[in-house]
């Protein structure tokens, strides 16, 4: 969905789920597997050269824990309200600033990408590692057991390693 940046006059209002054409493009875009139930609000609103973002995407996706490689479905239930400037993005001008605390883009040109914006802000509420349990165990490196089905061998081996023999020695 592309928005012309002259033709925003009114705000907009959008609601859909992942039954939308649209959006289950912008989904298959960001490489999302969701579940069902999953819903993006979104309201755009220009003023003057700004365009205001306030939007809410919430619903179960299928991910693959960073621990133990098992599937496991995460929550997404995120708002955000980023803010596109038309125009000169001034820290290109004026090296050496701070951004500032606000999420703010600058664009050029009369078009602006809903799509495009929803993607990144959908890819940005993403666990960086996710996992399936905060107490997951994960695998083990040697024989690749999931180690929360239980303790594999490996570990015994390497308890009863050069140091145990060193600990039956009599002194
Ligand atoms: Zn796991
Ligand atoms: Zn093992």
């Amino acid at each position: 969905m592309i928005l012309k940046l002259h033709e925003l006059k009114k705000p907009i209002h959008l609601s859909v789920t992942q039954k939308d054409e649209w959006f289950k493009d912008v989904l298959s875009k960001a490489n999302l597997s969701v579940l069902d139930d999953f819903s993006l609000d979104l309201q755009l609103e220009k003023d003057k050269e700004t365009v205001l973002v306030q939007g809410h995407v919430r619903g179960n996706i299928q991910m693959t824990c960073s621990r133990c490689a098992e599937p496991m479905t995460f929550l997404i239930n995120e708002f955000f309200a980023p803010v596109f400037v038309h125009g000169q993005d001034p820290d290109t001008k004026d090296r050496g600033l701070h951004k500032s605390e606000l999420d703010v883009t600058y664009f050029q040109g009369d078009e602006f990408s809903v799509a495009q914006m929803v993607q990144e802000q959908l890819l940005l509420s993403l666990p960086i590692q996710p996992l399936c349990s905060e107490s997951c165990m994960g695998i083990c490196q040697h024989c690749r057991k999931s180690l929360n089905e239980g303790k594999c061998e490996c570990k015994e081996k390497i308890h009863f390693g050069p140091f145990h023999v060193l600990k039956d020695l009599k002194v």
